[in-house]
């Protein structure tokens, strides 16, 4: 097991803002930060970050937590692999025998497995570009002559595979890692398909290929891509690594780990088709960039560089190919509600080419000058020097139409085709009439499982969480609400709030829960909660502070904690007023509701004591027996009617 004192030190250096803002760009608003949540389809930022609780929140999705939580979430680790993923970063040692495989689900040590591979194969790649005799003469050389200097080589992490054809699966078994292992990690291939993962039936996947490391965004190898030199091949030129447990194509862009705070600064990226352009690119000092690896530009990496900045530049070359290309990606991005430019380069250069032949500043001159909208561009290429042919112009128009009717915002949707009308003198009701088509067509096709999704997030209001739970209690829903343990939620949430408060004189609120809880020897009721319950009780019981901290950072309860705390920053401005008067109630109230949260959970025991009576009392035999029942029965109802009594209020049973 991790030591506590680990986790409490990763807590204390690695603060929320920080962890988050690796993956999202934070935006203060007051004592908080926002962003657009990286866990759902965030249109508008729904994620708030609290630098003082250490918790984040997203009141869309309901995702929320400490940092634990977030770069389990976001990383798809376990809980003990995202304390040392946070460890590793912040430079704090865990011993290896703290990390108790045992703890780990089978995938979590599975993946855990692969990175460690990847990793493994990152460095042994990059020591032999560096230190082997032909990355020297050879290879290195080559580089140099592309452009590609040390100091890019040692950013990227480039690397040289190996020249054998079990040069890297020979490495990996010697390192104690297994074929299975180096299989997984994509690092190695089967020979023959239909037999098993066996060292006789493995090659490496790379062979005598300058391989470029891909990071995700927090800079984690899931995989390489492969660039070969020889000529006298028919190896395909480029080479990516499969996809594996932990690399998914489609969820990543090239370069974004090492560019994202440039992107961030300069508000803009540059999307361009391959790693040579980021690393060239990089290079001169234009680092806002990043390559989508693949063909298609995917909705997850229009989503992921959203979190970034809502600018983007496509840069491609001006082939048919790249024309095409950057045709086929605008729509993607549009649709993602991003602001969209491209740039195409001269028809026998590439960005890497250009800036290298010309420079820096020459190539941020021909950006700014050629950079054009979709429109401009779809009617450069559809339609060129034959303005007044009008089939050409009809078909120009209706592919600009196609792509409008992908952008959400009706706001902008109407600028464009405000644009167009005038660009191409066809009257804006008719280009409306085209765009509202396309966006009926556009609906009849989309999965209908995702409209569904869509209306519920809309429809559904923000869990306005303790606020209304408060508010409840004026009319309680008691014992018939259709959660069976919403008893236990109130009273742990009151607890959340306010554990370390006094309640009376020398005896705090958690004290005094604790204390009721086990005089009236109600313990646990419900599984659900029980746990956490149990954790602040053996705190107490300690003598350590029991406070919102504790169940902030207590794996358990921190997702709660992350709710409960969380619920005063999200209500909106409308909501802020009207619940201003709940929320004061609720700080200067916190003993009676103690009180009487208490007083409900005792009421749910003494119900469910009541129903076991009966039961007993159908089966009972002798007139002592039901005696003795219909005593335990009046006792019950008795002390029933003084809770209710103090409650206040008439609750039906
Ligand atoms: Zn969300």
């Amino acid at each position: 097991m991790i030591s506590p004192a680990i986790i409490d030190k990763i807590f204390d250096i690695a603060p929320i803002e920080e962890v988050v803002g690796e993956y999202v760009t934070l935006k203060r608003a007051g004592a908080n930060y926002k962003g657009l949540c990286p866990f759902h389809d965030d249109k508008s930022p729904s994620m708030s970050v609290s630098p003082s609780k250490g918790i984040f929140k997203c009141f869309s999705c309901q995702q929320g937590g400490n940092v634990f939580q977030f770069i389990m979430e976001h990383e798809g680790l376990s809980y003990p692999l995202a304390i040392k993923f946070l460890a590793d970063k912040y430079n704090i040692l865990i011993e290896e025998s703290q990390l108790d495989v045992s703890e780990m689900k089978e995938d979590a040590i599975a993946k855990e497995g692969v990175f460690a591979c990847l990793e493994f194969a990152k460095n042994h790649f990059y020591e032999r570009l560096n230190e082997s005799q032909d990355g020297k003469v050879i290879y290195k050389p080559y580089l140099s002559e592309r452009g590609i200097n040390q100091q890019s080589i040692d950013t990227f992490y480039i690397g040289l595979s190996g020249t054998e054809k079990t040069h890297l699966l020979q490495e990996g078994l010697k390192n104690g890692y297994t074929a299975l292992q180096l299989f997984d990690a994509g690092l190695v291939k089967k020979i023959n398909e239909d037999q098993g993962v066996l060292e006789s039936n493995l090659r490496d996947t790379f062979i005598e290929r300058i391989v470029f490391p891909i990071y995700n965004v927090s800079g984690k190898v899931l995989g390489f891509g492969g660039r070969i030199i020889k000529t006298d091949t028919k190896a395909p030129k480029y080479l990516n690594s499969p996809e594996t447990l932990v690399y998914e194509k489609r969820k990543e862009l090239y370069g974004l780990s090492i560019s994202k705070n440039e992107i961030r600064k300069a508000d803009q990226v540059f999307l361009v088709e391959g790693y040579m352009d980021v690393v060239s690119l990089n290079q001169s000092g234009v680092e806002n960039v990043v390559a989508a690896s693949g063909t298609a530009f995917t909705e997850e990496q229009a989503r992921l560089l959203k979190r970034f900045t809502h600018n983007i530049t496509m840069l491609f070359d001006g082939d048919i190919a790249g024309v095409n290309a950057s045709l086929k990606h605008i729509k993607t991005l549009l649709e993602a509600d991003l602001n969209v430019k491209v740039v195409l380069f001269p028809a026998d250069e590439d960005p890497d080419s250009f800036i290298q032949k010309r420079g820096v500043s020459e190539f941020r001159n021909y950006v700014i000058n050629n950079s054009k909208n979709f429109i401009e561009l779809i009617t450069e290429l559809k339609l060129g020097e034959q303005r007044h042919d009008p089939i050409k112009k009809a078909e120009t128009a209706r592919t600009i139409a196609e792509n409008i009717a992908a952008i959400p915002d009706p706001l902008k949707r109407a600028a464009f085709i405000n644009e167009t009308s005038s660009m191409l003198e066809i009257p804006e009701r008719i280009l409306v009439d085209e765009v509202n088509r396309f966006k009926l067509d556009n609906r009849k096709v989309k999965d209908r499982e995702t409209r569904r999704e869509n209306a519920v997030s809309n429809l559904v209001p923000p869990d306005i969480g303790y606020a209304t739970s408060f508010n409840e209690f004026d009319a309680p829903p008691a014992l018939q609400t259709d959660s069976t343990n919403y008893q236990e939620l109130q009273l742990l949430k009151t607890l959340i709030l306010h554990a370390d408060k006094e309640f009376e004189e020398g005896v705090s609120v958690a004290h005094y829960i604790f204390k009721e809880l086990h005089d009236d020897e109600i313990w646990p009721i419900t599984q659900e909660y029980a746990d956490m319950f149990m954790d602040a009780k053996n705190q107490l019981e300690e003598h350590k502070v029991l406070n919102e901290l504790f169940f902030i950072r207590n794996h358990k309860s921190s997702k709660l904690a992350a709710d409960v705390l969380s619920t005063k920053h999200q209500l909106s401005k409308g909501w802020e007023e009207n619940y201003e008067k709940f929320i004061k109630t609720d700080e200067d109230n916190y003993k009676q509701l103690v009180v009487d949260n208490l007083n409900y959970i005792k009421l749910k025991h003494i119900d469910i004591l009541m129903l076991e009576n009966q039961e007993g009392l159908k089966t009972a035999e002798t007139e002592e027996d039901i005696a003795i029942y219909q005593n335990v029965h009046a006792n019950l109802q008795e002390a029933r009617k003084k809770i209710t009594d103090q409650l206040g209020t008439v609750i039906l049973k």
